[in-house]
């Protein structure tokens, strides 16, 4: 056996070749940072199919990201000839959508239903508490959505809900009138697709056994940030529902507890000792030797999480030597940080070709919130240094696309009122909000779709509701015979929405957006196989058996594995409508990282989404108390040793140079804020560092008055004091210029090249470092450096 699969195992060291080829009993591989845990788990997926102890559909496969999942079937393509489809391999939600797309009848959903995404789910719920005239103050509609959220997280149904007052009893009611606005609507929100697979599972035993009996090997990545829900299904996949028959199948868990970091989003690390203690977990494995880092960075990864409690206890140690010492920069200010970072990049790039040669997509920034992105993008953009962005607004988001999707929708389902109200007067058609609100009256009373309730009404507003419908209408029936990219097309015009967007001066860039959109539709059907004359791929076979074939890195596969792939009915051959196919994958990316192949551009992300990846360079930015750790976890212990694993992540993602930086004062959320570095830095060894600036610079503690430097007074201890703007108001700051050189002031109206006309709300800092906050007409508001910016007055 280990023979025939041998060249897989060269590559590895003992502990991991022991873990790939542990027996099909469940096991948890233990491990800090760059281990190889993932190698280990894609290799014993290789290693199970190529010494014939499986078939590719027996294989489940769970990753965090639809990024590692794609990045997992490709370099399981690369190590053998399989069918990487045949495969469930995916996120939780990946994975339940192509198991209820499969059972849609017995999930009762119907066969196209779609799938909200977080921002499409908050709008169903305000929609819905207008319509029930719920105290917007009393219950904001965030906290509903996350109510909602948090109980499916829990496994918990309306009627499950133990409320304890009148208010609990209000969250539940609107729970429950939200489930059955979701239904009738044939909508899921991603808490659904989870809770309802798992219940299909739950109560449906044949279902179950056949699961159970088909997924011989179930492997998680990442099981420290499983939440409750995620861990009930795997366990649904493994026994029965009280526990006491098992299923004879293996779950091969691998993770790390100081990588933990989604609890605010209800993971439990928790789920590891649970994991343990329910599954009779035989096998344990701890992976000890870190393959990605040299020692300053490692050491610096280790003496930090050192200072968390209660850790399951691992070592990290490297081969490598020490490498370059981890970089350290005080910037005086934010822009000033994002200067740095673009020279420094500057000469990694000088540095191509050369030894160390970086190249830029082998460059990382990370940040702790999202928001501190936008002064790196433009000093980025001003430097022309390409960049690409995670997370964000991501296209699946943008406006002009939403409602080209909101058209989508309604082709393949008439009843999404969440689409109908999106575009049911835009572009405008003289259909105001009385009458939308009589339509919505109409429908509740009849108990129908706001589709269905149309024909009723009356007048001129009927005649102009019942032509959208009609046009709605029209356009399913023209698009009946064409292919995807057609059918994006024909509504793109159908709509009025390119006419709509010709029209405003600023609509260049939507319209680019929604070609690309086609674009995006074109290369989905490649890769999917869903083209016209495309042949359904057999579901649960392997073409050959894998371990006659040996091992060829060469044959050519399906090159862009897609995660979110739904098989076929079994019976019926049925498959999903290429479109309803496309719009479940904008909604599942919608929640995702985008990542764009191909050009070579530096990486902005933030410590959460760079869990898993590594690049050569990193630089980890915004190191200050108050932002990271955040303000927020200060306050308890929990929170500040969350913190600490995000920044255990953020130092572990590097291989050969790391670079931390904090800044003096920083422009965020509309405030300037005083920094002092954060505690993170006081206990990073001092052998690992080097500082870029002197250490204890005059401007820090001493020129406020504070008393020393900031390594020898710790300014915020346990008790959660930080400097942020809201408690030191006022600090002292240089004597103002006389007057501001560009001329601008608060209220002004203003055009930028750019993003055309806006008003300007406030001008931050002088000189060089001024900027101005400007509210945009059609983009938004937006923070513009004043000196490069090119901000015309309108007169
Ligand atoms: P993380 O905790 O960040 O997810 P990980 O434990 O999953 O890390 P991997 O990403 O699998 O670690 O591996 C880290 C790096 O080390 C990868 O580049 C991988 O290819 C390499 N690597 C792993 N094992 C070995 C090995 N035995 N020999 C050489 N390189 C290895
Ligand atoms: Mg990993």
């Amino acid at each position: 056996e280990v023979d025939a699969a041998s060249p897989l195992l060269q590559n590895l060291n003992p502990e991991q070749r022991a873990a790939v080829t542990l027996p099909n009993e469940h096991a948890l591989i233990l491990a800090g940072a760059g281990s190889g845990k993932t190698r280990v788990l894609t290799t014993r997926i290789a290693w199970l199919l190529s010494t014939g102890q499986i078939s590719p559909g027996g294989v489940m496969a769970v990753t965090f990201t639809n990024k590692a999942a794609k990045e997992m079937m490709t370099r399981l393509g690369a190590m053998l000839p399989v069918n990487v489809r045949g495969m469930w391999i995916g996120t939780f939600h990946g994975l339940c959508n192509r198991f209820l797309r499969a059972h849609y009848q017995l999930a009762t959903l119907p066969q196209s239903f779609q799938i909200l995404d977080t921002q499409d789910q908050l709008s169903a719920i305000k929609r819905l508490m207008k319509q029930f005239n719920v105290d917007e103050e009393r219950f904001p509609a965030k906290e509903t959505q996350w109510f909602i959220s948090g109980c499916k997280e829990d496994g918990l149904r309306p009627r499950d809900v133990a409320a304890r007052n009148e208010e609990d009893r209000k969250k539940v009611e609107l729970y429950q009138l939200y489930e059955e606005q979701c239904q009738r609507e044939g909508v899921v929100d991603f808490g659904e697709l989870m809770l309802r697979s798992y219940e299909l599972l739950r109560d449906n035993e044949p279902l179950r056994v056949h699961y159970q009996r088909r997924f011989r090997h179930i492997l998680v990545d990442e099981f420290q940030d499983t939440n409750r829900l995620q861990y009930a299904w795997l366990k649904i996949f493994a026994m029965s529902p009280d526990g006491t028959s098992t299923a004879g199948n293996a779950v091969f868990a691998v993770g790390d507890d100081d990588q933990s970091i989604y609890a605010f989003r209800g993971a439990r690390v928790g789920n590891m000792a649970d994991f343990v203690r329910e599954f009779h977990v035989q096998h344990q494995i701890k992976l000890e030797e870190n393959y990605r880092s040299y020692s300053n960075i490692l050491d610096s990864a280790n003496a930090l999480i050192s200072h968390n409690k209660g850790r399951l206890g691992k070592n990290l140690r490297t081969q490598q030597g020490p490498g370059e010492p981890v970089r350290v920069y005080e910037a005086p200010t934010d822009l000033a940080e994002a200067q740095w970072l673009v020279e420094e990049m500057r000469h990694l790039a000088r540095d191509q070709g050369t030894e160390p040669g970086f190249p830029r997509k082998e460059t990382a920034v990370l940040y702790r919130s999202n928001a501190q992105s936008r002064v790196i993008e433009t000093a980025l953009f001003n430097a022309g240094v390409p960049y690409r962005v995670y997370g964000g607004l991501r296209f699946f988001e943008r406006a002009e696309i939403k409602h080209a999707l909101a058209y989508l929708r309604l082709l393949e389902n008439p009843n999404d009122d969440t689409s109908f109200l999106r575009v049911v007067n835009f572009p405008p058609r003289g259909i105001g909000a009385r009458t939308i609100e009589q339509l919505q009256d109409a429908s509740r009373a009849a108990g129908c779709s706001l589709h269905d309730a149309v024909s009723a009404t009356t007048g001129k507003a009927g005649a102009n509701l019942g032509a959208f419908v009609a046009k709605v209408d029209v356009m399913r029936e023209q698009t009946q015979n064409l292919s995807l990219r057609e059918i994006i097309e024909l509504v793109l015009e159908h709509s009025g929405l390119i006419e709509h967007y010709k029209a405003e001066r600023e609509g260049a860039e939507r319209i680019e957006n929604l070609e690309e959109l086609a674009s995006a539709a074109e290369s989905f059907v490649m890769q999917e196989g869903f083209g016209r004359d495309a042949v359904a791929m057999p579901v649960d076979e392997l073409s050959q058996s894998p371990a006659s074939q040996g091992l060829n890195p060469d044959q050519p596969l399906l090159n862009e594995p897609a995660p979110d792939y739904v098989e076929p009915d079994a019976e019926t051959g049925e498959t999903l409508s290429p479109l309803s196919a496309f719009l479940t994958h904008a909604a599942l990316e919608s929640g995702d990282n985008q990542a764009q192949a191909g050009q070579d551009a530096v990486q902005l992300m933030t410590v959460h989404s760079a869990k898993g990846l590594e690049f050569d360079v990193v630089f980890v930015t915004g190191l200050e108390e108050g932002l990271f750790p955040s303000e927020r976890s200060m306050a308890d212990m929990d929170g500040l040793e969350e913190e600490r694993r995000l920044m255990y992540v953020a130092i572990t993602r590097a291989r050969k140079r790391l670079y931390i930086s904090h800044s003096q004062t920083r422009l965020l959320h509309g405030q300037t804020r005083y920094n002092v570095r954060s505690r993170f830095y006081d206990e990073l060894p001092e052998h690992a560092l080097k500082w870029l600036t002197p250490k204890n610079q005059g401007f820090s503690g001493s020129a406020f008055g504070y008393g020393g430097g900031y390594g020898s007074t710790r300014l915020s201890g346990a008790g959660g004091t930080s400097w942020s703007s809201e408690k030191y108001a006022s600090p002292p700051v240089p004597a103002q210029k006389a007057a501001p050189s560009h001329g601008l002031k608060a209220g002004l109206q203003v055009f930028h090249t750019k993003f055309g006309e806006g008003t300007v709300l406030s001008i931050e800092g002088q000189g060089d470092d001024a900027r101005a906050q400007v509210k945009f007409n059609r983009h938004g508001i937006k923070w513009l450096a004043l000196a490069v910016a090119k901000l015309t007055p309108v007169t």
